[in-house]
């Protein structure tokens, strides 16, 4: 079984790309949304982030968004040792997962965070424009502000470092995307 990282920066499609690969048959793991779940429900890592934030970090059980973002906010020591609790439990819960699907030719682990390393046999990048990430993104998120989604991809990896770290480019800008993840479904079956 492979295991196959696909990655890119904000609004460049990834959930998308990821659904169709999902229509072919392949297990995705949503690395967001799982690190969501473990920080309001795995009670190590809850414990962690209570010694590092405060009881505060939670609210009536649940994770209190607004506080954890305004004590990480400009102090990037904590935002380090926040993600230091949080990256290896969604390393370790993914790994988990990938052994669970041992009997398929591959799986995918959406993030946008992603590195080339051990964990990862083959990384595939969805790639568009700032310009239409942001439109899109707009259009999607309508609470969010075109400042907030900047600020954001400033903070992401560049176009460059995805390029350098990625097996497969998956262009979405204005071109369709089946048949590139027809193409790459293929390659990753056969290789
Ligand atoms: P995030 O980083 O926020 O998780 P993402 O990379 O997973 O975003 P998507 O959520 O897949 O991106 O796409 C962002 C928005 O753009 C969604 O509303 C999606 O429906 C839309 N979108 C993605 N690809 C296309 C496309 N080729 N044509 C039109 N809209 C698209």
């Amino acid at each position: 079984m492979l295991r196959v990282g696909i990655t890119g920066g904000i609004g460049s499609g990834k959930s998308t790309v990821c659904l169709i690969f999902e229509t072919l048959g392949v297990p995705v793991y949503y690395a967001d949304e799982e690190a969501k779940k473990l920080i309001s429900r795995d009670e190590v890592v809850k414990s962690k982030i209570i010694d590092l934030l405060g009881e505060d970090s939670y609210l009536d059980g649940q994770y209190n968004v607004p506080f954890v973002k305004k004590a990480v906010f400009k102090n990037s020591s904590l935002l380090t040792a926040l993600n230091e609790i949080v990256h290896p439990a969604v390393k370790k819960h993914a790994r988990l997962w990938m052994e669970g699907h041992s009997d398929k030719p591959y799986v995918l682990k959406e993030a946008a965070i992603m590195k080339k390393g051990a964990d990862l046999d083959k990384i595939i990048y969805v790639s568009a424009s700032e310009e239409i990430r942001l439109a899109r993104i707009l259009e999607r998120d309508t609470e969010r502000s075109k400042e907030e989604i900047k600020a954001i991809m400033k903070n992401q990896f560049s176009p460059e470092y995805f390029k350098e770290i990625s097996d497969f480019i998956i262009e979405n800008e204005n071109n369709l995307l089946i048949p590139q993840v027809l193409a790459v479904h293929q390659k990753l079956l056969t290789s």
